[in-house]
């Protein structure tokens, strides 16, 4: 078999990997085997493409692609072992964003190396130079809005600047304008290939991608991590075109489209307009976050107390949080299910879609604190049974509990919720009155049947502990 064959076949392995690694990772049951078929693909097609790139190469570029590769593999490794699983979807962010610069890098290179080369390769495409025109058009457009939006989602994410929502004037006609000012742009360099058209092209690519991320309220972050996954996605295949990788087309389009799909769920999940949602909050102009001001009285209760009422309860509902994942609180909460379950008490956890920071944040944390996956269930699962439930933790949940939700004028407004509210008694876990994600004041502090347990999630979770 030549070189390009086998190359060829290791191709058609790892685009069936990947596949795998997919389905794999659709299911807690299975996700850790998906995730070593991804790895196995992908290492598997590194080896496959250095094979082949070699082929052309001289050793100096050989040795300065594995030491590249050996650098990069470090960084992951040092970044992925040190980073905590609050930190992840700013991570993962900054990770779309690489895709978004390498995609226009690429487009950029291909330029330079076609249509811009002195020697004139573009001669020798005849009439291919155009649809090459258009790849690199595309390609560094679809890129560089993935690297500024990924930019903005990892500094909403990590806090470093407001999550709330830029409102430019017009911002929809901007962003319709951005578009139509890229179809013009594409059709000149497609005509008459120059460097101006794509520096103005790749500026404006990057100032709608800042722009489009920008708009969306952190309400709505879940689902622009994903969209941006989905970009990212595109990109990759964008940029295969332009490399004529069939591997990175085919990588890029499961990333693109499993990505969309993954957008279009949480929408749903949200009550969400999926179009608004790509359109950077196309009409949600009226949403705005409502601070943080306390808004009734709010009763205490003590570790001991809770106790108390554990011990009496038949039924129980966990509805854990983005604080559950800050407080590392998933160990003593297993326990304490453990603890209750062995005493004959009925324990269930409820998941809400977007609790935590990323999709499936919390099945993650409860996967690795051992909790069995049948008691785990999603809220659509659970919602009904909630008002025959005696008691429910609440554990650094805020903005998937908000009754709120169900106001018109609310930010979150629509978005369904883990309806607590209806059980015996609620215990709120959390260290102040703060408002959580999405910075709205929630009315189930103030509830009759509700009970603050202020502190540290995991301390309070123990003090319980030691009181059963
Ligand atoms: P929230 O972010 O709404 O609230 C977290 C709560 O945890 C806060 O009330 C906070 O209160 C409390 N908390 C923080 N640290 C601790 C601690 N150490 N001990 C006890 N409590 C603590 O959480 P939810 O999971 O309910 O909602 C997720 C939000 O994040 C949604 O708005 C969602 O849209 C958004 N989001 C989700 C993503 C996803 O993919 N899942 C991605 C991006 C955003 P206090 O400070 O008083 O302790």
């Amino acid at each position: 078999m030549t070189l390009t064959g086998a190359a060829s076949a290791a191709y058609l392995v790892s685009g069936l990997l990947f596949v795998l690694s997919l389905a794999g990772l659709s299911k807690h049951e299975t996700a850790k085997a998906g995730n070593g078929y991804g790895m196995a693909g992908m290492a598997l097609a590194l080896v496959a493409t250095v094979a082949l790139a070699g082929d052309d190469l001289e050793a100096a570029a050989i040795v300065a692609i594995v030491v590249a590769m050996a650098v990069g593999a470090a960084i992951g490794i040092w970044r992925a072992r040190r980073v905590e699983m609050t930190g992840m979807p700013e991570l993962i962010a900054l990770l779309h964003s690489f895709v978004g610069l390498a995609a226009v890098l690429v487009g950029w290179n291909g330029y330079l190396s076609v249509e811009g080369a002195p020697a004139g390769e573009a001669e020798e495409l005849g009439l291919a130079v155009e649809i090459h025109s258009a790849e690199v058009s595309i390609g560094v457009f679809i890129g560089a809005v993935t690297f500024t939006g990924s930019i903005v989602a990892f500094l909403k994410l990590s806090a470093r600047i407001k999550s709330n929502p830029l409102v430019l004037p017009g911002k929809n006609l901007l962003n319709l304008g951005a578009l139509a000012a890229f179809v013009v742009l594409t059709v000149v360099f497609v005509i008459e290939p120059n460097l101006p058209v794509l520096a103005v092209l790749t500026a404006l690519a990057l100032a709608l991608g800042w722009h489009l991320v920008a708009s969306i309220g952190g309400g709505d972050m879940p689902v622009v991590v994903s969209m941006l996954n989905s970009y990212s996605g595109w990109a990759a295949a964008a940029a295969g075109f332009l490399l004529d990788n069939d591997l990175l087309i085919i990588t890029g389009a499961l990333v693109g489209s499993s990505g969309a799909y993954l957008s279009y769920i949480m929408c749903k999940a949200m009550n969400r307009s999926f179009i608004s949602v790509i359109a950077g909050g196309f009409g949600n102009e009226g949403a705005a976050a409502t601070g943080g001001g306390e808004d009734g009285e709010h009763t205490e209760t003590t570790a001991a107390e809770v106790a108390a009422l554990l011990t009496d309860a038949r039924s129980v509902v966990i509805t854990p949080g983005y604080g559950m994942a800050v407080a590392h609180a998933q160990g003593p909460v297993a326990d304490l299910t453990r603890q209750l379950t062995d005493r004959g008490v009925d324990v269930r956890f409820g998941i809400h879609p977007v609790a935590g920071r990323l999709p499936g944040h919390m099945n993650v944390l409860l996967a690795e604190a051992k909790v069995p996956y049948d008691v785990v269930l999603e809220m659509d699962e659970v919602n009904d049974d909630l008002a025959a439930t005696d008691v429910v933790l609440v554990i650094g949940a805020n903005d998937t509990v908000n009754p709120s939700a169900a106001d018109p004028g609310s930010p979150i407004a629509g978005m369904p919720v883990l309806r607590v509210w209806e059980a015996g008694t609620v215990i709120v876990f959390k260290r102040s009155m703060n408002t959580g994600y999405a910075g709205v004041q929630n009315p189930l502090f103030f509830r009759e049947n509700t009970r603050m347990l202020f502190g540290d999630a995991r301390e309070r979770v123990e003090d319980i502990l030691k009181a059963l």
